[in-house]
């Protein structure tokens, strides 16, 4: 099949992400009235639909019957589409509590963000707990404790929790 974009090929520069990811964001919120809070809600809930279309989809699988196994399946696939168009590196471990930790280095979310002092990544969050949700059953919820882009961390990072079976 001939290149549909001979000469820019697949890849599209992290500023033009940005644009759409935050700009296109902020002028949708603000053409409907919604503001603050709420504002973080509807990206958190439009992640959580990109999340489920992912796997609905087939662009991210969950290999074996058992959850652990699924889960590792899961992550693996993720990350590796994340990494793939370039929206970070995916990393995950199980916290104490049984609540599961997900980093994200290089976020391409809020890579060259405005420095606000708290976590802005919802759509990530949202995106974390659609996957999970739709590929392993039950519902979860997401709350982004670093942020690069935000709050200068090193990594965003995610720690997820499941409420309900
Ligand atoms: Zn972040």
């Amino acid at each position: 099949m001939a290149k549909k974009r001979p000469v820019l090929g697949d890849a599209v520069h992290a500023e033009a992400f940005q644009l759409f990811r935050l700009l296109g964001f902020d002028s949708l919120t603000a053409a409907l009235g919604i503001e603050g809070e709420e504002e973080d809600e509807v990206q958190y809930m439009a992640g959580m639909s990109m999340g489920r279309a992912l796997v609905r989809r087939g662009r991210v699988r969950a290999h074996g019957p058992d959850e652990a196994h699924g889960l590792d399946g899961l992550m693996a696939s993720f990350g590796e589409l994340y990494r793939r168009m370039g929206l970070g590196i995916i990393e995950y471990r199980k916290g104490e509590d049984g609540s599961l930790i997900v980093s994200v280095a290089e976020c391409a979310g809020c890579h060259g963000a405005e420095f606000v002092d708290r976590p802005i990544c919802f759509v990530e969050a949202g995106l974390l707990c659609g996957l999970l949700s739709e590929a392993l059953g039950g519902e979860y919820t997401a709350r982004e404790h670093k942020c690069i882009g935000g709050k200068g961390d090193e990594v965003c990072e995610f720690i997820i929790t499941r409420v309900s079976a």
